[in-house]
């Protein structure tokens, strides 16, 4: 029997040997900066020879480069078999828990995107990008204690991160606000409010059942119904311009929350029902396109609250319609303008134009605009690829016709 036994250790040495010329492989792939090539050839170098720890920490290394790869192309369905993987061959892996961490954030997995982001800040408390994504987790969940906890750590990490000192501000604003606010739940809706507020319980009902009509007329639009709960939080005037730090004449708020000053509810139904059909329409808009332009979505939030398109057509008439600024150059967020005629005027124009578009091609063509932008900010390009046509050429019809 020993010429056999000779054969088995022979068989077994020549794997060990296939085992390091596919190890020595995969590192220069991974130093060509192919992962997903380096991944495959690790896996079977790791076949040959199962008890390589360096051949195992490669592969891990390989994981974890392919998946970063698909996240920062916006694939986190990619990006999650590969952590996952990762996760299997190195456990207690920080690095690797807040890989998959974030690409089960992305795709809304949120309870098993917790798990792994606490399991990351545990193993790695330095780790600064796991301790803000925790928190904006925890903060989406409505956990502000445990979203401003997370935060604190991720700003004693990056000190002169100041979008990050805004978010953890505005945290900490809410909670004093909020402190002795309740929730319910509609079907779709988590709204919080104060229920010792005067007349607020019959406020409060009143508006869940506008929610759920714009849930219903709003999603008919954008063929989406989503399951939710999206978070609605109601504030007395005050309440409101001190949490979001808007001015008087804001009506209501989305910024991943809907956010709307009610007082008590004894003026201004048509109002009140017009913002929230407004402000859901962002929340849909956001879901679609995060990175939607303002002039598109608020355009849409405008079209779908059903302002009258007469009265921006006149705002924008006073103004010199040769002088507006073309759409592609509007800011990003109009949020931070200053001066209530400049916003009225950008508000004007981005309802004006989108209500053109929507009667020239269709509201369902705006949609699809949104669903072929998804992650990028391409509207132009989503825009060619949903109406066949061209956006500046479309502005520059539409402004002919408000000589
Ligand atoms: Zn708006």
């Amino acid at each position: 029997m020993a010429w056999l036994l000779i054969g088995v250790l022979l068989l077994a040495l020549g794997g060990e040997d296939e085992a390091i010329r596919l190890n020595n492989e995969g590192v220069e792939l991974l130093k060509a900066k192919k992962p997903a090539e380096a991944v495959a050839v690790f896996e079977r170098a790791l076949k040959l020879s199962p008890d390589q720890s360096r051949i195992r920490g490669n592969l891990v290394s390989a994981l974890m480069d392919d998946a970063v790869v698909a996240l920062n192309a916006s694939r986190p369905g990619d990006a999650e078999p590969r952590a996952r993987r990762a996760r299997e061959l190195a456990p207690e892996d920080g690095h690797v828990a807040h890989v998959l961490g974030t690409a089960l954030y992305r795709l809304e997995k949120r309870e098993e995107a917790e798990a792994e982001l606490k399991r990351a800040v545990k193993r790695d408390p330095g780790n600064g990008q796991a301790q803000d994504l925790l928190g904006t987790l925890l903060y989406q969940k409505e956990d502000l204690a445990g979203a401003i906890a997370a935060w604190e750590e991720a700003l004693k990490l990056s000190p002169k991160d100041e979008a990050l000192r805004e978010r953890l501000d505005k945290a900490r604003r809410e909670r004093e606000v909020e402190k002795d606010f309740i929730q319910s739940d509609t079907g779709h809706f988590r709204v919080r409010f104060d229920v010792s507020a005067p007349r607020r319980p019959q406020v409060v009902q009143g508006v869940m059942d506008l929610l759920e009509d714009a849930y219903n007329v709003v999603g008919a639009e954008f063929g989406d119904f989503p399951p939710g709960p999206f978070t609605v939080i109601l504030y007395n005037r005050s309440e409101f311009e001190g949490v979001t730090g808007t001015h008087g004449w804001v009506g209501g708020l989305f910024d991943g929350k809907i956010r709307l000053p009610v007082g008590d509810g004894t003026a201004g139904k048509l109002d009140l029902r017009q913002t929230v059909l407004h402000e859901y329409t962002h929340a849909l808009v956001h879901r679609l396109a995060p990175r939607c332009p303002a002039w598109l979505n608020e355009g849409l939030a405008q079209l779908l609250e059903g302002r009258s398109e007469a009265e921006s057509l006149a705002t924008l008439r006073r103004a010199k319609p040769d002088e507006l600024t073309p759409v592609a150059d509007l800011p990003s967020s109009f949020a931070r303008v200053p001066g209530r005629d400049q916003v009225t005027l950008l508000y004007a124009q981005s309802h004006a134009f989108t209500a053109h578009l929507a009667r020239t091609w269709s509201r369902r063509t705006l949609v699809e605009t949104l669903r072929a932008m998804g992650k990028s900010a391409d509207v132009a390009e989503a825009f060619r690829k949903a109406a066949g046509a061209d956006l500046a050429d479309a502005e520059k019809n539409w402004k002919a016709t408000l000589r």
